[in-house]
C-alpha cells in the first residue's frame, strides 16, 4: 500500500479543491494507496513517514513553522510534489510581497522549489484533476518516462 500525504503550506485551498474533484478517478488507484496525512480532514499534527506528500502553496519566509513544514515533509517522504504553481513557481504569492493579501503577517513568499529538492511539480493553478491523478498513477507504476517532464519542471 503506498502511504500518500497531503500538506498545505501558505495556499488558498484550490489545489486542494483539485485534488477532491480527483476521487472518483482515484477509486481506480484506491487500493493501492492510503492517504496517512492531510491537515483538512484531520487533527494531523506529525508528517508521518510516506512514499508521495502531495504539497500544495508556497513557504512563508518569515514564518518559521512553515519553513519547519518544508524541511519535515522532505525527510518523511520519498518522493515531494509540488503540487500547482504557487509551490512550483510561486504562482500568486510572487506578487503578494508588500501588498496587502502579504500583511501583516507574511511578507515574503517562495516556492516550495526553491526551498528544498522536489522531484516532481504539477503545475496549474490550480492543477487540473486530470493531471493530478495522471502524476499519482505514473509515480505508483513507476513510469519514470510519463513523469521525466514533470521531474523536469521541479528543478
Ligand atoms: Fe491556490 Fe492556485 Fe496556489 Fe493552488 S496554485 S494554492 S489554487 S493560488
Amino acid at each position: 500500500m503506498v502511504k500518500v500525504a497531503h500538506v498545505q503550506l501558505c495556499s488558498c485551498c484550490g489545489c486542494l479543491v483539485s485534488l477532491a474533484d480527483t476521487y472518483e478517478k482515484l477509486l481506480d488507484v484506491l487500493n493501492s494507496i492510503e492517504l496517512v496525512y492531510c491537515q483538512t480532514l484531520a487533527d494531523a499534527r506529525e508528517i508521518p513517514e510516506c512514499d508521495i506528500a502531495l504539497v500544495e502553496g508556497s513557504v512563508c519566509l518569515d514564518d518559521h513553522h512553515s519553513l519547519e513544514v518544508a524541511e519535515e515533509v522532505r525527510k518523511k517522504a520519498k518522493i515531494v510534489v509540488a503540487l500547482g504553481a504557487c509551490a512550483a513557481t510561486g504562482g500568486v504569492t510572487r506578487y503578494c510581497k508588500g501588498n496587502q493579501m502579504s500583511k501583516p503577517v507574511h511578507s515574503s513568499f517562495s516556492p516550495l522549489t526553491e526551498v528544498i529538492k522536489v522531484d516532481l511539480a504539477i503545475p496549474g493553478c490550480p492543477p487540473s484533476p486530470e493531471a493530478i491523478v495522471s502524476v499519482i498513477t505514473a509515480a505508483l507504476n513507476g513510469d519514470m518516462e510519463y513523469l521525466q517532464p514533470f521531474a523536469e519542471f521541479a528543478e
